[in-house]
């Protein structure tokens, strides 16, 4: 099932996308934020209000959450030849020659306030930063909360999935050591279309792929993470507490501006367009 966060005649609501997504069926106005709809665990089938079907070219799409309750939880290096591509890229500070793959993940995180929705326009800030890029990305959305999750135990923790463009400042990723500033400027997360709950899709076997003005930047498959799903959760709950709506961004595939030659930045009016199997397309032009 995808789940929409829309606006709706003025007001922020939830709805459940038609198989065709030509269609939204609205949810009630008390379940009008996703994170509620979680953290209850009712079945979203349940909250239809029958006749409340409506056009989704009439309704505007929102990030699903459009301001996560806690900051977006990021990981780093996660594909084998993205992590080679940024090794050589010059952009990695601490880079340790000819080791490209860590022994443990790169955890990170983005401040809530990066968050935008599908064709909300990426703000390029050309006076902090000249080279900002794109990172196409699965996102886990977790369901039941939990500390000292196990690999075995991960997968009934997950309530669905949707798509992060992980947005990056390369030079501000270098320069600083740590990569929240690089990660965590306005705008920084355009997130969507909607989300899809578990039961829908194949989270070990999905296409993601990744165009810049209708070229094709990135494409893999989630098949090919080095820390798959239940070793991202495992890590990340064992010593914090994963809450309901938590949004763990998995990483991107090689592809990305700086491993091209010569390294290519978002410009304005650059469209970016990742699509991954069995969720959907998550567009956004910069500015
Ligand atoms: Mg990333």
């Amino acid at each position: 099932m995808k789940l929409a966060t829309v606006v709706y005649q003025g007001n922020q609501r939830v709805g459940r996308v038609s198989t065709e997504e030509t269609r939204i069926d609205l949810f009630a106005e008390e379940w009008s934020d996703l994170r509620t709809i979680i953290v209850a665990g009712v079945d979203p089938a349940t909250l239809v209000v029958p006749g409340l079907s409506v056009p989704l070219s009439s309704v505007k799409l929102l990030a699903p959450f459009p301001r996560p309750h806690r900051n977006v939880i990021c990981v780093g290096k996660n594909y084998r030849e993205h992590a080679r591509e940024f090794a050589r890229s010059g952009y990695e500070a601490g880079a340790v020659a000819g080791k490209d793959v860590d022994d443990f993940p790169a955890i990170f995180s983005k401040l809530p306030s990066t968050v935008i929705a599908p064709d909300e326009p990426i703000a390029l800030h050309p006076d902090v930063t000249q080279k900002v890029d794109y990172e196409a990305e699965l996102a886990v959305i977790i369901g039941t909360g939990g500390r000292g999750i196990s690999k075995e135990n991960s997968w009934s923790h997950i309530w669905g999935y949707t798509i992060v463009n992980d947005v990056t400042a390369r030079d501000l990723q270098k320069n600083h050591k740590q990569w929240f500033l690089g990660k965590s400027l306005d705008t920084f997360a355009p997130m969507g279309p909607w989300a899809v709950t578990a039961d829908a899709v194949e989270a070990t076997d999905l296409t993601v792929t990744c165009h810049v003005n209708g070229e094709l930047r990135q494409n893999a498959n989630t098949s090919d993470l080095i820390f798959d799903i239940p070793t991202l959760i495992e890590t990340i709950s064992a010593g914090i507490t994963l809450e309901p709506g938590d949004i763990i961004a998995t990483g991107t595939p090689a592809g990305v501006g700086i491993g091209l030659d010569p390294p290519t930045f978002l410009k304005a009016g650059d469209r970016v367009e990742i699509t991954i199997s069995g969720i959907g397309t998550l567009a956004n032009t910069c500015v």
